[in-house]
């Protein structure tokens, strides 16, 4: 059985990056109903030797008006309802920011397991927003880059850890 991970964050964090590089290549939207679950990619990826139904939350980029906090809202509640364990990415060089925030305590409400990663941490930049991350309350933040695949072994360690 593979273990289902949803990738959950704020838009531009590198979610639909790490779900690409979990998933072995790029993925077109297999999903198309209305809605909310429009906004939802779904794929198959592995990590180690660990099998993975991957669901990447998505498609906020057109997203203009102010309906972007609600619909990101209820399509991270869907995706954390359908997945395993919720992989909460958040930008290092950010830092944790106001949005970061509301991704936590939606997470913390749920009863799922929950692996934080603070991605785009290559080089020094993100030194300072992975240590920030501690303060979100959800265990440890792995340090990764999704773009040159840094920190995956880190990753592995603490998905197999759940498993
Ligand atoms: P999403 O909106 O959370 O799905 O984010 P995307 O995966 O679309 O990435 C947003 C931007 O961040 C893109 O320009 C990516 O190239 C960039 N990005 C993603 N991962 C990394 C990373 O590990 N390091 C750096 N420096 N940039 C990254
Ligand atoms: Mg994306």
């Amino acid at each position: 059985m593979p273990l289902r991970l949803a990738i959950v964050g704020r838009p531009n964090v590198g979610k639909s990056t790490l779900f690409n590089r979990l998933a072995g290549k790029k993925l077109a939207i297999v999903d198309d109903r209305p809605g909310v679950t429009r906004d939802r990619r779904f794929g198959t990826g592995r990590i180690g030797d660990i099998d993975l139904e991957l669901i990447d939350t998505a498609g906020f980029e057109d997203v203009t008006d102010d309906s972007l906090e609600a619909r990101m809202r209820a399509q991270t509640e869907l995706a954390i309802d359908e997945c395993d364990v919720a992989l909460f990415v958040i930008d290092s060089r950010d830092g944790v920011t106001a949005m970061d925030e509301v991704f936590a305590e939606i997470l913390r409400k749920r009863d799922k397991p929950v692996i934080l990663a603070a991605n785009k941490a290559e080089g020094k930049k993100g030194d300072d927003g992975v240590n920030e991350a501690f303060a979100l309350g959800l265990g440890e933040p792995i340090a990764i880059s999704a773009e040159h695949g840094e920190g995956m072994a880190d990753l592995y360690a603490a998905v197999s850890a759940l498993n």
